[in-house]
């Protein structure tokens, strides 16, 4: 089989393959320091001091990280496993930190290098990680290192680790791109192609609460499924070093305010410009809405303009997605060789949640819905559709399965096309329970891998509600739901750059949210048949 010519999702994962090969055959490694050390917290002018301190080669005392100085507060969050400092005040010695297991580990990409030291405070991981810019500054913040940057520095390590970050960075630019048009045009022509303004009667408010509840519903379970198995808990992720404590100490009624101004701009350009997801999405419902209610001739020049427009719009990201294998290949090369083969188990867990959350959700929740509500039989319903979402999982796109899942919805199930036409393409724009639960898993993991992020009740909310506007504003194509995650982790001030190593595994974790979005979308036929039937 000839690997460039098979199928994009055979592509991306032979890229998997090759980049992880590539990227643990040159896995530089850890630095380790053998010799263990004690030091003694002191409290100083209110502060807590941590000075972890050893001897160079000249035989002088340096700090190994730069020493530091932590409020009460700080000193909690950020050391959970060191001595509780009430105990402490109280007793007449300061606590002694003895240090064991030490390893360090250097990794440069084109812009900076990412130092990480992990060891041991009685026998507690602790871990530490800074970027920096030149091995100058190593040599000033981290003396102790520097002999094992001068060795990476000249290895072959370093050019893979910065060719692939740069690459990936790429790829992630053009995804980035295409995601603001992409949404606007999907948004809007979803909710205009709709066409006669009569029809937007009692069925869509049902439809709507339809798409509502259930998206709802699976991101409840996928929150429940992340706080379960917590697969992000010590996980090391590029960029969620840096501790970030947002959302965390809002209260709800600030975070909500906080959602409606980010939801009503008051300059609908400036928003477009700014990348303002939020914003961006509420406009464009609204404008798509109001050119169904417009005049004859405004609605079809408007309904064509945008019609084309999303045209050209998916032409372009398809195109880009053609380019993931390259991207995969990079990001996984750099997660291999900068993270060492233990990232493999941290994603693992991570797709193991995805699964498992998707699984509740198609398997449980829906029939139970299809059972109560529309009074179907889940099994010869799931029969019915099996054209359908097959194809959505080995596409990963809802739009490309759509005249399938029109087809089988009519044709096997038995659904009239008043209704299958109404709610199977809004849905596939704007009802995503598989992305929706997703984004909530995939933004959770990255929060619990970020060192003293806080989880509050209050982030988790966020992230729900934010995981709702983004499935409904990815649009149904491959790796949609990827490309708006930026939308949750921007709104709980997570990094970014987390979202490199868990691209990686976006396909096979697409496909399946992929078949859940379609499931969903075609129970929803079945639902709203019941409900409107009287009328
Ligand atoms: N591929 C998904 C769909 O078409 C969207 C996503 O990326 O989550 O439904």
């Amino acid at each position: 089989m000839n690997p460039f010519k098979a199928a994009l999702h055979i592509q991306i994962f032979f890229a998997l393959v090759v980049g992880a090969g590539i990227g643990l055959f040159f896995n530089p490694g850890e630095e380790r320091l053998k010799k263990d050390l004690v030091f003694t917290l002191k409290y100083e002018q209110g502060k807590i001091v941590i000075a972890e301190k050893d001897v160079d080669k000249k035989g002088n005392e340096v700090p190994v990280v730069p020493v530091v100085r932590l409020s009460a507060q700080q000193y909690s969050r950020r050391y959970p496993n060191l001595p509780d400092l009430e105990k402490w005040k109280d007793a007449e010695k300061p606590p002694v930190i003895k240090v064991t297991n030490r390893h360090y580990r250097l990794i440069e990409d084109a812009r900076s290098i990412h130092v990480t030291y992990r060891r041991d405070y009685n026998g507690r991981p602790v871990i530490t990680t800074e970027k920096v810019k030149t091995g100058k500054e190593i040599a000033e913040k981290y003396p102790l290192f520097t002999e094992g940057y001068e060795r990476y520095r000249h290895s072959w390590s370093r050019l893979v680790t910065v060719v692939s970050k740069t690459v990936g960075d790429i790829f992630l630019r053009l995804l980035k791109m295409v995601t603001i048009p992409l949404i606007v045009s999907s948004l809007i022509t979803g909710i205009a192609g709709l066409g006669d303004a009569k029809r937007l009667g009692s069925m869509f408010g049902k439809t709507l609460a339809y798409y509502f509840v259930t998206s709802l519903l699976a991101i409840t379970t996928g929150i429940f499924m992340v706080n379960l198995i917590r697969p992000g808990v010590g996980a090391i992720l590029p960029g969620t070093g840096s501790v970030t404590t947002l959302g965390g100490q809002q209260s709800l009624g600030s975070v909500f305010m906080g959602m409606i101004d980010n939801m009503i701009p008051p300059n609908p350009v400036a928003a477009l410009s700014n990348g303002d997801f939020l914003s961006i999405i509420t406009f464009s419902i609204l404008f798509g809405l109001f050119i169904v209610s417009a005049g004859e001739e405004s609605r079809k020049r408007m309904t064509g303009f945008f019609q084309a427009f999303f045209e050209v719009m998916m032409g372009m990201t398809m195109f880009i997605i053609h380019l993931a294998p390259i991207g995969v290949l990079a990001f996984i090369t750099y997660a291999t060789a900068s993270q060492g083969p233990e990232i493999f188990g941290t994603l693992a867990w991570y797709m193991l949640t995805v699964f498992l959350a998707l699984l509740v959700h198609a398997m449980l929740v829906m029939p139970l819905i299809l059972k109560f509500v529309a009074g179907r039989s889940p099994w010869q319903y799931a029969k019915a559709l099996s054209p359908a979402l097959m194809t959505a999982f080995s596409t990963a796109s809802s739009n490309g399965t759509l005249p399938l899942t029109m087809t089988s919805v009519e044709k096997n199930a038995g659904i009239s096309n008043r209704v299958s036409s109404f709610v199977l393409p809004l849905g596939a724009t704007i009802n995503m329970d598989g992305t929706a639960l997703y984004e909530a898993v995939a933004v959770l993991f990255i929060a619990q891998a970020t060192g003293g992020f806080e989880l509050s009740l209050g982030t988790q909310i966020i992230v729900a509600v934010t995981a709702l506007l983004a499935s409904i504003g990815a649009a149904g194509i491959p790796h949609a739901g990827l490309v708006m995650m930026a939308i949750v982790l921007q709104a709980v001030g997570l990094p970014l750059e987390a979202q490199g190593i868990i691209i990686a595994v976006d396909r096979i974790l697409d496909m399946c949210r992929t078949t859940v979005n379609v499931w969903s979308d075609s129970c929803g036929c079945a639902v709203v048949e019941r409900l409107t039937r009287q009328e």
